[in-house]
């Protein structure tokens, strides 16, 4: 049977390292890291997401401000609120929630987030700077936490096959310039990807993020491996993952759970990225 990845006990243990941090700063500078965290409409998802963001900034000592505006807002107002933020001393960092609403231009809207508060990492400047393997304060909160998920099975990277499913801007492109920095041979699979089970079956580090739940099974893992469900797919009211957890938990040596896998890990490295750049500004 795999070991299970306890998300919550390793998120808890940076989130205690990243409370510290910011005492440490309070003491230095005078004041509070800052989180805005701004959101758009009723997703009552994301409504979730940002709740917990908020909680989680409390629970370590960072000074998080709250924008919330309807689903009908112009473009223009929120890109107006985000320069305002960007000049903004107290704030180290800036989340804008995604999905926005559909006559958004998510991308033009991200790309008005200073590189230099772009708590999410998704701004074209980091995202480079991550595809270039140069150093970046601030990298994707998912693919982040995963790189720490991965290191706390004690698993050595280098030299190992890591398959990647799913290839969004957000967790399937960084997840694999990360597990490439750290020295992987990494490939990446996606909707047009032909044997899939073929690839899945190579990798000693597998890491799904579809949002297909369980597509995944035990006959597509090979054995020992780590394996990684990003997916989070609500059915019936439960939130399950794109690996079939019963099955392949069998087979891995290593497997996330949904919940308490990845999730808690993606609020800590929030959090982490804003207090690294506090510091680094
Ligand atoms: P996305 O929809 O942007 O991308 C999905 C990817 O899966 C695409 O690249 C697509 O090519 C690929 N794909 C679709 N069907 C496939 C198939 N049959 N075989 C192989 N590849 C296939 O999704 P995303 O934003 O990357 O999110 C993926 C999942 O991860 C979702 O369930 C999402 O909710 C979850 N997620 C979780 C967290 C977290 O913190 N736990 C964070 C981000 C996303």
């Amino acid at each position: 049977m795999a070991e299970i990845i306890d998300g919550k006990a390793v998120a808890a243990e940076i989130k205690q390292k990243i409370k510290e941090r910011a005492e440490r700063f309070l003491a230095l500078r005078g004041r509070r890291v800052g989180l805005a965290v701004v959101k758009v409409g009723e997703d009552p998802a994301s409504a979730v997401y940002v709740r917990n963001k908020i909680k989680a900034c409390e629970q370590c000592g960072i000074a998080s401000s709250a924008f919330y505006f309807d689903a009908d807002i112009e473009q223009s107002k929120l890109i107006e609120l985000i320069h305002t933020l960007n000049a903004d001393a107290n704030i180290d960092g800036i989340l804008v929630q995604l999905p926005l609403p559909k006559h958004m231009d998510e991308r033009a809207v991200l790309a008005e987030i200073s590189p230099e508060k772009d708590a999410d990492g998704f701004h074209a400047v980091n995202a480079g700077r991550l595809f270039l393997g140069e150093k970046t304060r601030f990298v994707a909160c998912t693919p982040r936490g995963i790189m720490e998920l991965i290191r706390s099975t004690g698993t050595e990277i280098a030299g190992k096959r890591a398959v990647v499913i799913g290839r969004s801007n957000i967790v399937g492109k960084p997840i694999a310039m990360l597990l490439l920095a750290a020295d992987a041979t990494v490939t990446v699979c996606h909707s047009k990807t032909k044997d899939l089970k073929e690839i899945t079956k190579t990798a000693d580090i597998l890491v799904a993020a579809v949002g297909k739940p369980k597509l995944v099974t035990a006959d597509m893992v090979k054995r020992g491996a780590v394996v990684i469900d990003v997916g989070m797919n609500r059915a019936d009211g439960t939130l399950c993952g794109d690996v079939d957890f019963d099955g392949v938990s069998k087979v891995a040596g290593h497997i996330t759970p949904v919940p308490g896998g990845v999730g808690p890990m993606t609020i800590a490295m929030l959090l982490q990225n804003t207090v690294d750049g506090a510091f680094d500004e």
